[in-house]
């Protein structure tokens, strides 16, 4: 499909990504994302429905969105998510649709969505070892979420495999990961820990230099740099295994980013980073298409320039990764 617009920002950046988070609710609770004890969830009737949120996929695509990724909570939570997917590939079937899970309900899941048209996804492994994987998601869950990843790779999913290294908890787990996402042909993300107040306070993430340290230790590594947009820095190992790792408290990927986020409550977030959203829930409730596309290009308009996770910063965000999706 030849696309007649195109989102640009202030900086000059094509925006052509979107991160949709079907739901805030979650089946885990990862010491690194939600608080243990109970909270509360956003309100249901302020919940977009499937019929909605597609209304604004719609003109996201219109406007310039190429690539979709859907994200929550667990996506898999969320009913019919097979059929919200297939409104999206029916819609446009050139739009790169992927979906960041845990996994945990994968196994049931992959050939319906397979079917419906999603091509990639990226699963949270954070140990192979099943006490720490239940220590770290506060729940027994290291069975289904490889059995997910199986059942993914055999009905043909791409599959990315993204983990949090934490000191004291998974951080001895690094080349084990490397080598079972190494063996089954899945690239391997690890992901900063990013600090925020929903998360356990006593937790300890590693840097790059610390990762590349331990990886170092076994292999040798070169450094590839970027690949595209995307913010993970690549590294090779020698037999030609490609790795990532996701540096936020960075910003030298910002200046390539080109990405905004959509909550399940309809808030339309230009950066992860800042508190900064507006709400299309109203607009595409109403069925008014030419507001909703508005708000898009000014959420567009004002994305800011880079994040400011380096700097002792009073500015950062105190929304959950739980509701906009990491
Ligand atoms: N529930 C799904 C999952 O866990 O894959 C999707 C949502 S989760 C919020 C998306 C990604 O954000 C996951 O890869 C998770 O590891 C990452 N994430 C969540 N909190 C994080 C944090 N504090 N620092 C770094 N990554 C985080
Ligand atoms: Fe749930 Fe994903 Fe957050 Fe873990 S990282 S609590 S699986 S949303």
């Amino acid at each position: 499909m030849q696309r007649k617009s195109k989102l640009i920002d202030s900086y000059d950046r094509v925006v052509d990504y979107m991160r949709i988070s079907v739901t805030e609710r979650c089946n885990f609770r990862c010491q690194y994302c939600m608080p243990e004890k109970p909270f509360s969830w956003v309100p249901k009737e302020n919940l977009l429905s499937f019929e909605d949120l597609f209304k604004f996929v719609k003109v996201a695509i219109d406007e310039g969105i190429t690539k979709i990724r859907i994200t929550g909570g667990e996506p898999l939570l969320r009913e019919d998510l097979d059929e919200f997917i297939k409104m999206i590939y029916d819609y446009d079937d050139t739009i790169d649709l992927a979906m960041t899970t845990n996994a945990f309900l994968l196994k049931g899941a992959a050939q319906r969505l397979y079917d419906a048209g999603l091509r990639r996804i990226n699963v949270s492994v954070d140990s192979l070892q099943s006490p720490i994987a239940h220590l770290i998601a506060k729940k027994n869950v290291l069975k289904n979420v490889l059995e997910g990843v199986e059942e993914a790779l055999k009905i043909g999913l791409k599959v990315k495999i993204n983990m949090v290294p934490m000191k004291g908890i998974n951080d001895n787990e690094i080349l084990d990961i490397l080598n079972y996402s190494k063996k089954k042909n899945m690239t391997v993300r690890f992901i900063e820990y990013m600090e925020n107040i929903h998360a356990n306070t006593k937790i300890k993430g590693m840097n790059s230099e610390e990762l590349l340290h331990v990886i170092s230790s076994r292999h040798i590594v070169s450094d590839l740099g970027f690949d595209g947009h995307s913010p993970s820095h690549y590294y090779e190992l020698s037999d030609g295994y490609k790795f990532g790792i996701i540096e936020p408290h960075k910003d030298d990927f910002c200046t390539k980013c080109n990405r905004i986020r959509l909550t399940a409550e309809g808030n339309l977030i230009p950066c992860l980073y800042f508190d900064e959203a507006l709400s299309i829930r109203e607009a595409v409730r109403e069925g008014d298409i030419d507001t909703a596309s508005a708000i898009l290009k000014e959420v567009v308009r004002t994305k800011p320039e880079k994040n400011r996770w380096g700097e002792d910063d009073e500015n950062i965000s105190t929304r959950a990764f739980y509701e906009t999706g990491g």
